[in-house]
């Protein structure tokens, strides 16, 4: 998996990406949010970002459009209604994870994933929930 650097272009629009604090996108909503300190990869033009691993300026992934955003989103509340209905430690989810997905445990980051991946994801968390109800 490739990951953004400061400075880097655009993969959407071109667009010059900087390393800027969590507030200068979030602004007010920052501490709700707990992103606090933390730092985004932003593109300037179009908006595109991703997160950093927690405490690094390290990106989870590739920058991100709105559509993609909404689908780490949404792959985000499905993987953790899961694994709190498994009663599984979130260690222990995201090793489940990466497990299942041939990623290293430390690229396991739902906020770095691509389209396929989150779909996968969801795809997966189905799957487990149909196999309970069997
Ligand atoms: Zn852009």
């Amino acid at each position: 998996m490739q990951c953004v650097k400061d400075n880097e272009i655009c993969r959407y629009c071109g667009g010059v990406i900087k390393l800027v604090p969590a507030r200068a996108v979030y602004g007010e909503s920052t501490k709700r949010l707990g992103m606090t300190g933390q730092h985004i990869y932003q593109c300037q033009n179009c908006n595109a970002r991703v997160g950093c691993h927690k405490g690094t300026t390290r990106p989870l992934g590739n920058v991100a459009n709105e559509v993609l955003r909404l689908k780490r989103m949404e792959t985000h509340r499905v993987f953790d209604a899961c694994w709190r209905r498994r009663h599984m430690s979130r260690t222990e989810a995201y090793r489940w994870l990466a497990q299942e997905l041939h990623l290293p445990e430390g690229r396991a980051h739902i906020g770095g994933f691509e389209m396929d991946q989150c779909q996968k994801v969801i795809e997966l968390c189905e799957t487990y929930e149909n196999e309970e109800a069997a």
